[in-house]
């Protein structure tokens, strides 16, 4: 039986006489108990929990990512929290370090909840100490539980003897439990390296329907699971940089007969991967947060059929997706623009609103890759990215954004 939620045929809100009139109709208690979609009334920790690598920590599977407003959403982190979502991602760079004083706000009111909580941030090198120092602060803690180099695109950024000095001697002082990175781009790559290393214990990772079953990302999980390293998946719906036509949307469909939305069944595609000790979502609003906990508590596995729509729609929608792998294309530009970061920006101002600047984001490049921006010639970088992304064109895209 379709849920409330699908019967809304997956509309941005539900308005209050939306939901009144259904209440009315067949009743709160009714709604919530019949809808796994709202996800509503759970029972604290009831959301699995999968161990984190060899840390010997268990982790629920799904994470509350914590880049957006946090100081005005403290709602959102008290309903993920009441709901067994204990895993929570911020960073220093997060709202200029909104996000972590948001979380700092929510544990001085809540401080019996720090010791239920896997508290993951990430700071920039060279100088780790100062930067997690700074976010010890504004998070009201005396050690976060992972803490993570950030947007890591080559192994050789963490590989360094202060890197690693810095996770030995933070680990002794207490300060963090774990150390790790986060990639968004070359990620097989950095996987695969990190696998070698033998003292990281935990990567943030993007992984999504789209990327899922490229043979060299199965590989370097593969790798990263005998490495005993704790896996988090990030940008799990794999957002693309266009509005989908019609057509393409159809092809998703289906699954809402079955009860799920789209983003529901993109979450769990990632969360049935076993390999994935949790999946860390953007949760700006309670609706989001609701949809997605409603996903990791429902015991209904994709079918055959919702897999197929999925690999269906990735390929029908393959050329605005970038997929990070900026070894190929931004070489052949002389790497004069960071290419897959712009391409990162350009996803957040589409796709997360007024949840992150994006812009301000953007007006972070150095000035002179700015000024170069709409100059270069992409002509090379176009054809050597496999997904076809028109690499030009967004570029200028992003150099209008930045006025
Ligand atoms: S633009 Fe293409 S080649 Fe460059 S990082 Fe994105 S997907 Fe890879």
């Amino acid at each position: 039986m379709p849920s409330f939620y699908t019967m809304k045929n997956n509309k941005d809100s539900i308005s209050r006489r939306d939901f009144l009139a259904a209440t009315g109709a067949i009743g709160v208690g009714a709604i919530l108990a019949s809808s796994r979609i709202w996800g509503a009334d759970v029972p604290r920790q009831a959301i699995a929990r999968r161990k984190f690598g060899k840390t010997g920590v268990e982790v629920p599977i799904i994470g509350l990512g914590c880049m957006f407003d946090i100081i005005n959403n403290q709602v959102i982190l008290r309903q993920a929290f009441d709901r067994g979502v204990t895993y929570w991602d911020t960073a220093a760079g997060y709202g200029k370090g909104g996000s972590e004083r948001g979380i700092g706000m929510f544990l001085e009111r809540n401080p019996s909840a720090r010791k239920e909580l896997f508290l993951v941030t990430k700071g920039r090198g060279p100088d780790y100490r100062q930067t997690l120092d700074e976010s010890l602060a504004r998070l009201k803690v005396d050690y976060v539980d992972l803490f993570l180099s950030h947007a890591v695109g080559d192994i050789g950024e963490v590989d360094t003897p202060e890197a690693r000095a810095f996770a030995e001697r933070a680990k002794r002082d207490g300060k963090i439990k774990f150390f790790g990175f986060s990639t968004h781009s070359n990620v097989a790559q950095c996987l695969e390296g990190a696998a070698k290393l033998g003292w990281i214990d935990g990567i943030l990772m993007t992984y999504n329907y789209r990327t899922m079953h490229e043979p060299d990302v199965m590989a370097a999980i593969d790798a990263c699971g005998t490495a005993g390293i704790g896996l988090t998946a990030m940008k799990t719906q794999g957002q693309w940089q266009w509005r989908e036509t019609p057509e393409q949307a159809a092809i998703l469909a289906p699954l809402l007969a079955r009860g799920f939305t789209p983003g529901q069944a993109k979450l769990k595609a990632v969360m049935e991967n076993p390999q994935i000790s949790t999946a860390c979502v953007q949760m700006p609003s309670l609706k989001l947060c609701h949809e997605n906990i409603a996903a990791a508590l429902d015991a209904t596995s994709l079918a055959e059929s919702d897999r197929a729509a999925l690999e269906q729609h990735a390929a029908a929608t393959a050329t605005g997706y970038c997929a990070g792998c900026s070894r190929l294309c931004e070489p052949t530009i002389g790497n004069a623009v960071p290419v897959a970061d712009i391409m990162r920006d350009l996803m957040y101002h589409r796709h997360y609103g007024d949840s992150v600047d994006a812009r301000s984001l953007l007006a972070e490049l150095p000035v002179e890759v700015r000024a170069r921006l709409p100059l270069v010639d992409y002509a090379a970088a176009e054809r050597a990215c496999p997904r076809g992304l028109p690499i030009g064109l967004l570029m200028r895209e992003a150099s209008v954004i930045l006025g």
